[in-house]
């Protein structure tokens, strides 16, 4: 496999978001190695390289710290008084912010050290696939208002293995989770997509559940599958290939009956529990488009 990394020097990396949990996201990287069969990014983020295989590309803003500094000095100037309160930041909303590379270029540390010099006071959220994210347990500790989370799409490494293709086995972000949860850092888990045929019933969701609440997640996220046509043609290709007997499974799984059943199954699941649910219901894309458009 053919892999390229380029460093580049974006323009910029505070960007506003059109996330409802965040005012703000940074992108370290543009691309995202992990290759995950469901990703929305690959759509999003592709226009830049429209030749290249999702997954297979990585652009490094070698410059993301320096840029980061530059425009938290420009915010606090334009606002005219000593704020370092500017909302809620999201890492990161089109790749993983601790990507393989991110071991060799600390971007994301690094810019995590430029918000803790800055003294930032709004709230930080990150989400990754990657145990990697356990090196900047220091860093953590230094926000009095971060969420670290983990995605978890499930308990079994087969099936991250074989839609999440070369992000690090979910067993692994588990272990990840519960080594941040007992350093005291608040840790959510983000169970998205509910992967159609391999999480569909009361027991698998149970399962999840448990073991996120027994390893000391505080907050857990559900998204159900997006099916939009750009990424249901990507997903298809691939089962195609793989697996075409769950194409029709896939597929049974799109309707508005199907999504009531597992939303009534999670609440059900969820009630009466210490861990909390984010966003308070089951993320449907659709539904959210709506909400914040
Ligand atoms: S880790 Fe996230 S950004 Fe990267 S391919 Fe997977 S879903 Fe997309």
């Amino acid at each position: 496999m053919n892999l390229k990394i380029r460093e580049i020097r974006a323009s910029s990396i505070l960007i506003k978001s059109g996330l409802p949990a965040a005012d703000w996201v940074i992108n370290p990287y543009n691309g995202c190695l992990f290759g995950c069969m469901y990703c929305y990014a690959a759509q999003i983020a592709r226009w830049k390289h429209p030749d290249e295989i999702w997954g297979n590309y990585l652009d490094v803003k070698i410059n993301a710290s320096e840029l980061l500094k530059n425009e938290l000095e420009k915010l606090v100037i334009r606002r005219s008084h000593h704020i370092y309160d500017f909302g809620s930041i999201f890492f990161s909303s089109v790749t993983d912010p601790y990507v393989g590379m991110e071991a060799k270029y600390k971007l994301t540390r690094k810019c995590l050290e430029v918000l803790a010099d800055f003294g930032y006071q709004g709230s930080i959220s990150i989400l990754t696939k990657s145990p990697l994210i356990t090196r900047d347990i220091d860093l953590f500790k230094k926000f009095k208002d971060i969420e670290v989370g983990m995605t978890v799409t499930g308990l079994d490494d087969k099936v991250s293995r074989f839609l999440e293709v070369k992000a690090p086995p979910v067993t692994s972000r588990i272990k990840a989770l519960k080594e941040l949860s007992d350093a005291g850092i608040n840790t959510y888990a983000f169970v998205g997509p509910i992967v159609p045929y391999f999480i569909h019933d009361e027991k698998k969701i149970k399962e999840i559940i448990d073991k996120l609440e027994e390893i000391g997640v505080k907050k857990v996220w559900f998204e159900h599958l997006n099916l939009s046509p750009k990424i249901k043609a990507r997903l298809y290709e691939y089962l195609k290939k793989e697996s075409p007997e769950l194409i029709t499974e896939f597929e049974k799984t799109d309707t508005e009956k199907y999504r009531e059943k597992l939303n009534k199954i999670i609440e059900k699941q969820m009630n009466g529990r210490k861990i909390k649910m984010g966003y308070k219901e089951v993320i449907y894309h659709k539904k959210l488009t709506k909400k914040i458009g």
